[in-house]
């Protein structure tokens, strides 16, 4: 039988001043035109030091809040690096490739299951921020997005064989979705498959602090299984006090917050900036937990750096801070037991 763990809402829980259309309405105004961003933040093309492609097929989306944390007049702002869609992403380049970790042989319906104990649910194809090196920038969503129906028909298959041990919200990001269909899919999830842990992967707390409302932490809180999430910062700057005081609304209603970054040049590929992070991160309240090399996907070249390089940089952060402070530098290699540390 497995632990249950009631994870009531604790009254220590501060309380939000957004609601559900606050932040939709904030994430309607998000920038989707990359002059209009570089405009707002007294910039042109021209300044930028490589063209911008004009015809991505993924997407320009970055909210203004995440946006108000980029420094005006500098192009080289690690945060405005992360979004911009340059024509670089068009490169050939023979290491990468759509599906670098091969999601397509271990996906079936709204599951990804690769790992003993645990399977990923493609909750939603949405996220509220394009990140350009994001690894399922080619996942072909409109395939396997989660339907409540579609969800307890594969768990129930999955743990008719073994167990599950915990359960793993991602997408896309699960908290785009609204509030009801995220306590629908949780509700399956553990009728079905009684996890120990129900684990959010999302960004949304950092690039859309708003989100963070109340009744996303009723969602929370109401669920009987130890709630883990992890979110996604790459960069000291990202984190502000609209977010500090968003991740300290959701850190009673976790059992653990966790952040996850992805090593990338140009943004945070030396020990003083991921120190800087780690330390913000730790006055969030926020354990560091995973450093990922980037994924090979296509688009991502210009953000590769080699394991030789993470390690220096890795072993510079244990030389100079606690050790609860430097995350897990690691890589995800197709078909492997679990994640490769280096
Ligand atoms: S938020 Fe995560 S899933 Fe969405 S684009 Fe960024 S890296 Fe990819």
């Amino acid at each position: 039988m497995r632990e249950s763990s009631p994870n009531h809402r604790s009254s220590a829980i501060p309380r939000s001043d957004t609601n559900d259309s606050s932040w939709r309405n904030e994430l309607r105004g998000a920038y989707r035109d990359v002059d209009a961003l570089l405009d707002d933040l007294g910039l042109t093309q021209a300044d930028l030091p490589e063209p911008i492609d004009p015809k991505s097929s993924f997407a320009f989306l970055v909210p203004r809040a995440f946006v108000s944390r980029m420094k005006p007049g500098d192009p080289g702002d690690p945060l405005l690096m992360q979004v911009l869609p340059l024509l670089r992403e068009r490169d050939d380049d023979a290491r990468l490739t759509g599906d670098p970790l091969e999601e397509s042989s271990f996906v079936h319906g709204p599951l990804i299951s690769k790992y003993q104990g645990r399977v990923l649910v493609v909750a939603t194809g949405a996220c509220m921020v394009n990140c350009r090196y994001c690894f399922r920038r080619s996942f072909p969503y409109s395939n396997h997005v989660a339907s409540p129906e579609a969800l307890e028909a594969g768990l129930a298959a999955l743990v008719e064989h073994s167990p599950l041990e915990e359960v793993i919200l991602s997408g896309g990001d699960p908290w785009v979705l609204d509030d009801s269909r995220l306590a629908e899919l949780v509700e399956v999830v553990e009728r079905v498959a009684a996890p120990r842990s129900v684990r959010f992967h999302t960004r949304v707390p950092i690039v859309l602090p708003s989100r963070v409302t109340d009744a996303l932490l009723e969602v929370l809180s109401g669920s009987r299984c130890g709630v883990v999430v992890v979110v996604h910062v790459n960069h000291a700057n990202e984190i502000d006090d609209d977010v500090m005081a968003a991740l300290a609304r959701l850190k009673p209603a976790c059992r653990a917050l966790l952040n996850q970054s992805v090593l990338l040049r140009g943004v945070n590929d030396s020990a003083a900036a991921l120190m800087a992070l780690s330390w913000r991160l730790h006055e969030a309240g926020v354990q560091p937990y995973y450093l990922h090399l980037t994924d090979p996907v296509e688009g991502s070249g210009h953000f590769q750096v080699d394991a030789e390089r993470g390690r220096d940089v890795i072993a510079e952060m244990a030389r100079q801070m606690p050790g609860y402070l430097v995350p897990r530098l690691v890589r995800e290699d197709p078909g492997a037991e679990s994640k490769t540390p280096l």
